[in-house]
């Protein structure tokens, strides 16, 4: 058994209870108890160590990064949805290969801002094994992705190869999920295939849904961007969209999901969404870099649809740090009161993704999984809005426990 304390424990439990002074009394599996720590010193423990002028956090939970890009800094065009597509398709290949460096380097970045957890999405299997290796809990989407028909076969027969040596390595920190990567970019036989194999195996699932205005011209309209998009790269001057908006929806509606973005949702998207087992997740910097915009909050809170923050890529992003991420949200929303919205992004990173993800971690509480993050906050013993200067201040964690166990970030 082992005890760490802080100035603050934060545990994002149901009464968002933050305890001055805060102890955790934790082993290899699970946390033993929680309290003050003068308390729970009181007895004789061989390992004990208090965090002057630090904060204790769940570990947090980055719910939504293609690992896969992370050779990427500035190859590809932002401001513009379709710039930023074509950029991807010219240089997908480049920004692939020999990745394994850029994979290792960005797990790392992740370690280091407190993630303990990620929901990571894979097109090609480059960072299975990394991933894998890594101190890091996994749930490692498969992604589908293929329009031309002709190819089907060639493609289920890739992802059911990925999928099943994910599923393999399936451990109490690994597991798999499946992601479909768009209305735009799957037709509907290998959209059905995955969900079909979602289905068969129990897995959760993962989409990028209505991502950009240009998405949302394709599938109301057969028009726009996407008319070009088909011409250009797969020489098809008749291409039409697999689905309707609803008909890609009714696809989900059998299966635990993650809808990724959904900046372009009217009212009877919403309705719908809210009516499937489905969380949002949204990306704020990369929505801002792509497409001028940030996902309607308040509207998801109207259809109690609640908010999943994370990074996505370096495909669409500056960086993998998820608090980062939770500090351009917390300026973006400038209708929400501050401390308010403090709590909201916080429980977005930790208590939220993981009841999806399902690791047993996400707040701190006897029982829960040995999973935490801690942070220097200068002055923090003396402040009384812990939360708001926690999410101004965190940048780098002063440690980070994954099932008890302190991760040498390092040397890792
Ligand atoms: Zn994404």
């Amino acid at each position: 058994m082992k005890l760490i304390g802080a100035s603050a424990v934060i545990t994002c439990d149901d009464n968002f209870s933050v305890i001055k002074d805060g102890g955790i009394l934790f082993d290899e599996n699970k946390i033993i108890k929680i309290g003050k720590f003068n308390e729970l010193k009181k007895m004789q423990y061989i390992d004990v160590r208090f965090y002057e002028s630090c904060v204790i956090t769940p570990s947090l939970i980055n719910t939504h990064i293609h690992f896969e890009f992370s050779q990427n800094t500035s190859s590809l065009n932002y401001g513009n949805f379709g710039e930023w597509l074509d950029s991807v398709i010219l240089k997908r290949e480049s920004l692939m290969k020999d990745s394994s460096d850029a994979i290792k380097t960005a797990l790392k970045e992740t370690l280091s801002c407190g993630v303990g957890s990620v929901g990571a999405i894979s097109s090609n299997g480059l960072d299975l094994e990394i991933l894998n290796q890594s101190p890091l809990k996994v749930l490692f989407f498969n992604e589908i992705i293929g329009t031309n028909k002709e190819y089907n076969e060639k493609i289920m027969n890739d992802f059911n190869e990925r999928l099943e040596k994910s599923l393999l390595l399936t451990s109490p920190n690994f597991k798999s999920g499946i992601a479909l990567h768009s209305p735009y970019s799957l037709n509907f036989e290998l959209a059905s295939y995955a969900i079909k194999k979602a289905m068969e195996h129990k897995l959760l699932v993962s989409t990028h849904f209505l991502e950009s205005k240009e998405e949302l011209m394709w599938l109301e309209y057969k028009k726009g961007y996407f008319k070009k998009f088909f011409k250009r790269f797969f020489n098809d001057e008749n291409a039409l969209p697999y689905y309707s908006k609803e008909s890609f929806l009714r696809l989900f509606k059998n299966c635990e999901s993650l809808f990724v973005h959904c900046l372009f949702l009217n009212n009877d998207d919403w309705a719908t969404i809210s009516k499937l087992n489905v969380d949002i997740v949204s990306c704020p910097r990369s929505n801002r870099l792509l497409n001028n915009r940030y996902f309607d909050f308040l509207k998801a809170k109207d259809y109690r649809l609640p908010l999943i923050i994370a990074t996505d890529g370096k495909s669409s992003n500056n960086n993998l740090n998820i608090l980062d991420e939770a500090r351009v949200a917390l300026f973006a929303y400038e209708q929400f009161n501050i401390n308010n919205l403090a709590k909201e992004i916080l429980l977005s990173i930790t208590r939220r993704p993981a009841k999806r993800l399902r690791f047993n971690n996400g707040f701190l509480e006897k029982g829960r999984a040995s999973d935490f993050a801690i942070f220097y906050i200068k002055d923090i013993e003396n402040c009384s809005q812990v939360i708001l200067n926690f999410l101004l201040h965190a940048k780098k964690v002063e440690d980070l426990y994954i099932n008890g166990k302190r991760i040498d970030i390092e040397n890792y």
